[in-house]
């Protein structure tokens, strides 16, 4: 249960960082860990592909030191539901900090 939370977040957080530019994998594993996230590749690749799949992200695949890297940038579809997700993100955190 706690993980399907998580997913959800990161996801939110995976288009956040797409609107700023295009990003790749192993960039957003470290910014995850600096979020205090443990997130595995075998988690973070297919959650990717599903936002790619779903319309949100778009892959660019360009040649990094000799190897293909793929890098996913936002789609007006993922900056439509960023901004959705932010106003409820903003609207949540500002009922559940009421109780603290
Ligand atoms: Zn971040």
């Amino acid at each position: 249960m706690l993980r399907e939370f998580f997913l959800g977040f990161i996801k939110v957080h995976v288009l956040h960082h797409a609107s700023k530019g295009p990003l790749y994998g192993v960039w957003f594993l470290e910014e995850l860990a600096k979020h205090g996230y443990q997130l595995s590749p075998g988690t973070l690749y297919p959650l990717l592909h599903g936002l790619e799949a779903d319309g949100y992200l778009k892959r660019d695949e360009r040649v990094v030191e000799g190897k293909v890297r793929k890098y996913y940038g936002i789609t007006p579809l993922g900056e439509r539901a960023l901004r959705e997700a932010r106003a409820k993100i903003t609207e949540l955190v500002d009922e559940i900090a009421e109780d603290d």
